[in-house]
């Protein structure tokens, strides 16, 4: 056999030549971007870009990443400045999440508990657990995220925030039914987490960098969980809630299905610090408007959400093509959809929740039938929609641990001291 090895080498050798991509310069910035500052990070803030020039964006990335192997090597590239650019990199180490998980409610075939865990220590990320009672495991995770909602002036106003709504009852109660464990999480100074760091607390950049890692440590904790599913992962939420959407989706390869509701836009970039406020949209050498991120998602199943009266009002002609071709370099264009509601507005209303239930269904074979009433439409009638009070996890009778801090500063600090 010896013998032989000088040609076997050869052969290898030709063989690397000849089958090796040439590398691909990933660094990029499209033409005919707005002027960037001259000093300072390169924020992309609100309506950064007209529709026009939303869609000039995708079909110059489209013509500049003609293929897998350039969009792949792109998407590594995005990945690593977002993860940089978000302060998450390099990853904070992992501490101990010193999970809570109480105060347990039985309804009508699923349960819903109170939880905090400690995303770093001293910071503590609060929601909601909604489990299945009649299925079997293993069980699908399914992290839901929320948008932002007005302030909180008087106690009854958390009726309409966050994790507290209707809607995120419905879909945590629903996907319940269907056999997933769900965990609603909140939004940083939203909720229970004003009680430790105050509404104020949320417009600071830091906000996108700490709620970007809450929402990898909230995976953390749903796959602790006995009887989880780690092949079947989603996560899903509707406007600020879509944007933690797809930057997970973007940052974890743990994530299986991606729906992000009212929110994948290429020309609108989020108004908050939570969205747009550090710069993860574009750097000397790279942009990516938030259709571009979603498109990270590739080839995991993806489902866009979108509606006639926001910036999401052009995905079928603008940003869902350039999904599909995205999804095509995959061989898998039937796993991106779009679901567009031309008729109705910025919400995660049922006809959306409807859309999400079906499409997490079929990609996790959940029973859909458990909720579907004789006509075959989606009914979420079996689902308590519980009044703000039950839903805390601290309140009078447990109160935030005394010694968590409440400066957020403190909080940003702990977290950088974890990525050294
Ligand atoms: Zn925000």
């Amino acid at each position: 056999m010896s013998r032989l090895t000088p040609a076997l080498l050869f052969f290898v050798a030709l063989g690397i030549t000849v089958t090796a991509a040439p590398p691909v310069n990933v660094e990029w910035n499209p033409p005919n971007l707005p002027p960037a500052p001259l000093e300072g990070p390169s924020l992309c803030v609100g309506a950064y870009l007209e529709p026009a020039q939303g869609q000039a964006m995708l079909n110059a990335a489209l013509a500049r990443f003609p293929d897998r192997a350039s969009w792949d090597a792109y998407a590594a590239h995005l990945r690593q400045r977002i993860q940089e650019n978000i302060g998450l990199s390099p990853w904070p180490q992992r501490t101990p999440l010193n999970a809570i998980i109480r105060s347990k409610r039985v309804y009508d075939g699923y349960t819903v508990e109170n939880v905090a865990f400690e995303s770093v220590p001293g910071y503590f990320v609060t929601g909601n657990l909604y489990r299945p009672l009649n299925a079997k495991p293993p069980f699908a995770v399914i992290l839901s995220t929320h948008g932002h909602g007005s302030r909180v002036k008087k106690p009854a106003d958390f009726e309409n925030q966050g994790r507290f709504t209707a809607s995120v009852q419905a879909r945590g109660g629903t996907f319940a039914r269907l056999g997933a464990i769900v965990l609603s999480i909140e939004m940083v100074g939203y909720g229970d987490s004003i009680a430790q760091v105050g509404e104020a607390a949320h417009k600071r950049p830091f906000t996108q960098t700490l709620q970007t890692w809450n929402a990898v440590r909230a995976l953390d904790f749903l796959l602790s969980l006995e009887g989880a599913d780690p092949t079947r992962v989603a996560v899903s939420g509707e406007s600020g809630g879509g944007t933690q959407t797809f930057l997970l989706t973007a940052l974890d390869p743990r994530v299986t299905l991606a729906a992000p509701v009212v929110m994948v836009s290429s020309y609108f970039f989020g108004g908050c610090a939570c969205e747009s406020g550090l710069p993860v949209h574009r750097s000397k050498d790279h942009f990516a408007n938030n259709a571009m991120i979603a498109a990270l998602a590739a080839p995991r199943p993806l489902l866009v959400v979108s509606d006639g009266q926001d910036w999401t009002q052009h995905v079928p002609q603008i940003e869902f093509p350039f999904l599909q071709q995205i999804y095509g370099y995959y061989g898998v264009p039937q796993n991106t959809a779009n679901i567009h509601l031309a008729a109705e507005g910025h919400d995660y209303g049922p006809s959306k929740r409807a859309a999400v239930y079906r499409f997490i269904a079929a990609h996790f074979r959940l029973d859909l039938a458990r909720t579907l009433d004789a006509a075959g439409g989606i009914d979420e009638s079996h689902i308590t929609i519980e009044h703000h009070g039950p839903l805390h996890v601290f309140n009078e009778k447990f109160s935030l641990p005394p010694d968590a801090p409440q400066d957020i500063a403190m909080i940003e600090r702990t977290l950088q001291q974890l990525q050294r």
